[in-house]
């Protein structure tokens, strides 16, 4: 997709409440927030008429549509309305193109980790599916890694404790300190690496 010659968000051709319905996608997209038509296109009222969204944006930001020509999505998001990820192509064409996208990516089944993408076991991430059981499962292999450091830092500051009640010599006191350290190192490996992206497929 060429973007060299691309209109920039909230280009004055088209009104602010155009712009206002827009998100901006970290993939490029212009997601368009507001309604969609039955099959996901976005639709704006403009000039007393509803329009599809992202064939106004083409047409006013871009280049004309030329007549009888479909807007291809080439990011296959109907809901984007930015004029680099659109092509005019004839209807046919549009349909196959459709067909073979749909084609190479069939919706998985099963997630990276073999859980089946029932329903319920979907969940929208950032607008990509993810698979439930796998956040589940991180989520618990987190909690249980917690409790388990917890308990481990407690013991070790019970032995270090100890020891210091003890008689303790100058190198015992070193260790006391040793033990200390390694209480700390617990605490920080609790604070597990964010996983957000848990659950990708
Ligand atoms: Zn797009
Ligand atoms: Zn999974």
């Amino acid at each position: 997709m060429d973007q060299s010659t691309s209109a920039p968000f909230g280009d004055d051709r088209l009104p602010e409440r155009f712009w206002t319905k827009v998100s901006v996608q970290p993939e490029g997209c212009w997601q368009w927030t507001a309604v969609l038509t039955q099959d996901g296109y976005p639709k704006f009222r403009y000039a007393g008429e509803m329009a599809r969204a992202h064939r106004l944006s083409y047409a006013l930001l871009h280049d004309e549509i030329p007549e009888g020509m479909a807007l291809d999505h080439l990011c296959r998001n109907r809901a984007c309305v930015r004029p680099v990820h659109l092509e005019p192509v004839t209807p046919r064409e549009n349909v196959l193109r459709g067909r073979d996208w749909a084609a190479r990516n069939a919706m998985p089944t099963h997630c990276s980790n073999g859980h089946e993408l029932t329903p319920e076991n979907i969940r929208m991430y950032r607008g990509s599916r993810r698979c439930r059981e796998c956040r589940r499962r991180i989520d618990r292999d987190r909690k249980h890694h917690a409790r388990r450091v917890s308990e481990l830092s407690k013991a070790v500051v019970q032995a270090a404790d100890r020891l210091r009640d003890l008689q303790a010599t100058e190198s015992d006191l070193a260790k006391v300190d040793a033990l200390y350290e390694v209480e700390m190192e617990l605490r920080q490996a609790a604070s597990v690496p964010s996983q957000r992206e848990a659950g990708a497929l």
